[in-house]
Parts: structure tokens; sequence; C-alpha cells
């Protein structure tokens, strides 16, 4: 490959691609993967791609102990004229370096990186799979590798990039899901770790997420961590109200995680005249509207699901039910025209989608 000193180790033989529908989510794997490795002194080096297969890490590797570390979730699409398209990744490739300064990780050469994404997707083309409402999961990471147990940043880490088909999100088509209110603990406070998309902020969140599911929930919707007062955002998605004519999702406080999907909503919304107001907002004031009837529509927002309508609400056993469990014509709208644009279906006005060529 041209300039970035890419090597390139092909797979001899390749794996057998799975049948439509036998895609659950992240559990398999495409032909290659990316590596490149940082050395203090040395800088980030070594850029390749190599047959997908285990890691060999030394058993006091710093990411076992200590936890530094940071990924990506981003996806490719393919068009129905057959070509191949990524969605706004350079947000995710400066996102990555955001988490990485937030985790003391040295960071990335974006343009690099994405260079050799596209060259790992166009080695691995044929997994992205073609049926309405699939794609190829790409996951980039961060793994400290120093062998070492005193406490403190590696001086040495390994970025990968790993690639996994996956189906529908919805395999029926948009469904509302139901979501705990979390009362009990705590995702993320501002000065903490809740803007990287880090590791921990994942596994503390399970205990949680456990309990709601035993209550038949979904998913749990964080609060603010101090007060548990304020709405913050549900597990991987973030989260938008639609209330009469305005549309409101809780602003950017130093906790929650800045969503790409998030990010193009307001703007899609902007153009269509439905600016969207970030702004503070209690669990107590959205139960109140929801009293008085106001509140039309709730969604997640999540590379995953894209958009997630949100049917009922669960909170200190009150119960809102939303738009009668039903799909909300601004959630559907919002819907069909994010994946038209990531899909190829929708002319792409606002220049958001990058073939892989
Ligand atoms: C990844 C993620 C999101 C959604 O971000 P997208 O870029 O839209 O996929 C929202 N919240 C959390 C906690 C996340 O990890």
């Amino acid at each position: 490959m041209e300039n970035h000193g890419l090597v390139i180790e092909e797979r001899k033989e390749r794996k057998a691609k799975p049948a439509e529908g036998e895609m659950p989510f992240g559990t398999i794997f495409t032909d290659h993967m990316f590596m490149m490795d940082y050395t203090e002194g040395k800088g980030w080096h070594d850029p390749r791609i190599v047959p997908y297969g285990p890691l060999e890490l030394d058993p006091a590797a710093m990411i076992f102990h200590y936890g530094q570390t940071v990924f990506e979730g981003m996806k490719a699409y393919r068009t129905q004229d057959g070509r191949s398209l990524l969605f706004r990744p350079e947000m995710n490739m400066k996102r990555l370096n955001k988490s990485c300064e937030r985790m003391s990780i040295p960071p990335i050469d974006e343009e690099k990186v994405l260079a050799c994404l596209l060259e790992l997707l166009r080695l691995d083309q044929e997994w992205i799979p073609e049926a309405p409402g699939t794609s190829l999961y790409i996951r980039p990471f961060v793994i400290s590798t120093e062998p070492n147990l005193a406490v403190g940043p590696s001086r040495s880490y390994r970025l990968s990039i790993i690639l996994s088909p996956v189906g529908p999100y919805f395999p029926g088509g948009l469904k509302p899901v139901t979501i705990h209110v979390e009362d009990t603990f705590t995702r993320a406070v501002k000065g903490g770790t809740g803007t990287a998309k880090t590791a921990g902020n994942y596994s503390s969140g399970y205990r949680a997420q456990a309990n709601a599911k035993q209550q038949g929930n979904a998913d749990v919707l964080w609060l603010d961590g101090i007060e548990k007062k304020y709405i913050e955002e549900v597990g991987s998605m973030n989260i938008f109200f639609k209330i009469g004519n305005e549309v409101i999702t809780p602003a950017l406080n130093g906790s929650i995680l800045e969503g790409v999907t998030r990010k193009s909503v307001i703007e899609l919304l902007g153009s269509w005249g439905l600016p969207v107001t970030e702004r503070k907002i209690a669990i107590e004031e959205l139960f109140d509207l929801h009293e008085a009837g106001k509140v039309e529509e709730i969604f997640g927002t999540g590379t995953a699901a894209v958009i997630s309508p949100v049917g009922e609400l669960n909170w200190r056993g009150k119960k809102a039910v939303i738009n009668q469990h039903g799909i909300g014509d601004l959630s559907q709208r919002l819907y069909d025209t994010i994946t038209g644009i990531q899909s190829g279906r929708l002319e792409d006005e606002f220049g958001w989608t990058v073939e892989i060529g």
C-alpha cells in the first residue's frame, strides 16, 4: 500500500461466511484484522493487516489489571448497487482520540488509521452483508500492553480493528423498548470517564441492567450520578424527547458520551426546521410532562440500533407509557432517513458517507 507503511499478510484460506439471519451481534469475525503498536520513545509503529486470530499477551499486561483501554463502534453498509459506505468515520476517529486523551493513552494519527481501516475493509469487503438492515460492525480498540503491575500509564499499547457482520438490530422492524430509570447505581459523574468509550463504564452497569431485566426492562436510563435527578443516557444510546413541537436531549455535561448518531439527529432535525433543545432535563419534569399528556415520543440513538423508540419508562414504581407503546412518526422518519443515507438509498445531502471503493 502507498505511503502508510502498511504491511498486509493475507489469510491463505478464507473462512465460510455466515448465512443471513445467523449473525448474532458481535459473535462472528472476518478473515483479517488491523494492528499497530506503540512503544514509548518510538511512537505508533508497524501498522499491519494480518489473519484474524488470538492475541498473545503477557499475564502482567496492564490492560488486565488497571483497565487502561478505549474502543469505538461504527458500521460499513452495502448499497443496492454494490458500493460500500462508512457513516461519518472521521467522527469516530476523533472520538477515539478523545477517549485516549481521557485514559492517558497516546493519540493516534486519525487520518492514517482511517486509511488503514479502509484497506482492511477493501480486503474483507465480501463480508459486508447485503440484506436490508445488515451491516459490518467495526470495532477499533486500544489496549495497554506493558507487563508491569505498578499502577500508572502503560508505556506500550496495541491498537486493533476487528470486523463483525451483524443482522438488523430490530429484525421485524422498529420495536419500542421498555426502559428502567436507574435510581441506585451510577454510570458516570462529571470529571469521571463517562465521556470516553472505555471498558469500565460498561461492565460497571451490568449489575443495574441485570436488575432491570429481571423486571422486564430492556435496559436502564441513567440519571446524573450526584443527585439522581437529571436524565443522562441509556446503556449505549443517547436519548431524545419529543414534547409537543419541541425536541429535547440532555446537554453534554461532562458525563454523557457524545454520540455520532446524536449529533446526526440534531443536524437532521435542524434541517427539517425542528431545532433540538440541548438542556438539563429532570426525570421528575419528564414524568410531569407525561402526566400532562405532552410527551409524544421518546427515542434512543446509537450506532447499533440507529433509532430505538421507547415505549415505556419505569421510575420508582411509576410507569409512563409513551405513545401507547407505538412507534412515533418522528422516530420512524429519523430511522428511515438515517438508514437510507447510510445504505445509499437516499441522497447524502450532508456529505456524511465515505465510499470504501
Ligand atoms: C457509543 C455510545 C453511544 C452512542 O454513540 P454513537 O456514536 O451514536 O454510536 C451513546 N452512549 C454510550 C454510553 C455509548 O457508549
